[in-house]
């Protein structure tokens, strides 16, 4: 443990109870985080002097529950609600050390972090930062400390480590737990790819990137043709086993890296970087092809089948004479409009959208 934290810990067994943490310990203030539990959940009422300088804002008042995700992603948020609870339940101090990768750079920093039961559901937190290890860490000590990054540990009279906060096993069960609950807010559950807001996340991301690589960005938007009528002839269940089996003539037509998302009932988007409008168009035709022949069976055995109609909408810089990138949301719109057309000429067709048709801010 930092000696920094082991300072903290002898002063808090000395004083036998925290009344103001940052006025008792105020050679640590500026590395506490005091917290109370109200109705609305955890809320920082103390947000020590160091945070605000590496976060670049005060979160004191702020509900911690609340924080958005770019603060604090899933998996951190799950493992904080996890310390802060059973340091409730246990009143017994908790120490963990944790090496964060911060979005803003690739750098990755150590903590040590020690929460301290105050009574009635309060907690002190004393967090600092600490040196990073050494890359020639010997193995024993990079496996050890790998543990202790991940299970938080329970300390003995002395200070020393006393146990491990949960068996490995716990730990596990608790990482699937978050998968999963990030797996659900992310995926559509009938057919397991992402999701609407997903989908505009990472297309979101790949549009950056490919901008900033001076490449091209295709979009697709996909309606399964006259799909009521799917419905209404072979039952709901054959209607969603025809969206399974879209779902897997899309997986076969494209690459990794290409994005699919569901964005509506019997709506789909693709997302392909670094395609261009000329391949765009001849993937969008194999995959209409794909889905042509594909055969549904019906519950009463009778057999059947669907189209798709397609609109793409492709952008790259230097195709828009320099014009800044557009949003996915934009290039959407886009392919919407392209996506009527083959509607409206009769379905089960490809129709590519011209950038100069785009709407335009003055519109
Ligand atoms: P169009 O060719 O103009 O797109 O006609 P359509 O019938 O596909 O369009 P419409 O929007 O009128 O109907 C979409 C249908 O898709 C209605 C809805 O019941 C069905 N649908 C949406 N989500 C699901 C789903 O999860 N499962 C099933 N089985 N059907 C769904
Ligand atoms: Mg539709
Ligand atoms: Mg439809």
């Amino acid at each position: 443990m930092d000696p920094r934290l082991i300072d903290l810990l002898a002063q808090w067994r000395a004083a036998g109870g925290i009344e103001d943490a940052p006025r008792q310990f105020p050679d640590h203030a500026d590395h506490l985080l005091v917290i109370e539990v109200d109705g609305a959940g955890n809320r920082y009422t103390h947000y020590g002097q160091a945070f605000v300088e590496h976060f670049g804002a005060d979160l004191a008042g702020c509900v911690i529950d609340r924080l958005p995700a770019e603060v604090l992603p899933a998996d951190r948020r799950g493992m904080l609600d996890f310390d802060y609870a059973f340091v409730r339940r246990g009143n017994q101090p908790l120490w963990r050390s944790y090496t964060a990768v911060f979005d803003d750079g690739d750098a990755a920093e150590t903590w040590q972090r020690l929460v301290l039961p105050a009574g009635e559901g309060r907690l002190v937190v004393g967090a600092y930062p600490v040196a990073p290890p050494a890359p020639d860490e010997e193995p024993g000590a990079a496996l050890l400390r790998m543990v202790l990054d991940r299970v938080p540990v329970l300390l003995d009279e002395s200070g020393g480590i006393g146990d491990l906060a949960l068996s490995l096993r716990a730990y596990c069960d608790h990482q699937q737990h978050l998968a999963e609950l990030e797996w659900r807010a992310t995926r559509d559950s009938l057919t397991g790819i992402a999701n609407r807001a997903h989908f505009h996340h990472l297309a979101g991301l790949e549009l950056g990137h490919t901008q900033r690589m001076g490449r091209w960005f295709t979009v697709m938007v996909l309606d399964l043709d006259h799909f009521k009528r799917i419905n209404d002839r072979w039952g709901h269940a054959t209607g969603d086993r025809a969206l399974q089996a879209f779902v897997g003539a899309c997986r076969q037509a494209l690459r990794e890296g290409d994005i699919l998302g569901r964005v509506g009932g019997e709506e789909f988007a693709i997302a392909l970087p670094g395609t261009n409008e000329v391949a765009a168009r001849v993937i969008a035709e194999r995959l209409r092809a794909q889905v042509e022949q594909v055969t549904l069976e019906a519950d009463d055995g009778s057999l059947g089948g669907f189209t798709v109609s397609i609109g793409v909408a492709a952008w790259c810089e230097a195709m828009a004479g320099g014009e800044g990138a557009p949003s996915v949301a934009e290039l959407l719109k886009l392919a919407d409009a392209a996506l009527y057309r083959a509607k409206a000429a009769g379905r089960n067709r490809v129709e590519v959208a011209a950038w100069a048709d785009r709407p335009r801010a003055e519109e």
